[in-house]
């Protein structure tokens, strides 16, 4: 049952996808991949967003 998040999804900036088994590492390799391709820290919003769309692609 793999989680899947898009960058798209949460910043708009890119296609990049994280795929992981555990959402919370999801969404820390997603906040990696932000800060170094993007320069961007994911706010508390983003955040909101990248677990709706790991829990979303669940299913
Ligand atoms: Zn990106």
């Amino acid at each position: 049952m793999d989680k899947l998040i898009s960058c798209w999804n949460v910043t708009g900036k890119c296609y990049f996808v994280v795929r992981t088994e555990n959402e919370e590492e999801a969404i820390r390799q997603l906040a990696d991949h932000a800060a170094s391709a993007h320069q961007m820290t994911l706010t508390e919003e983003m955040k909101r967003k990248a677990r709706e769309e790991a829990r979303r692609k669940a299913a």
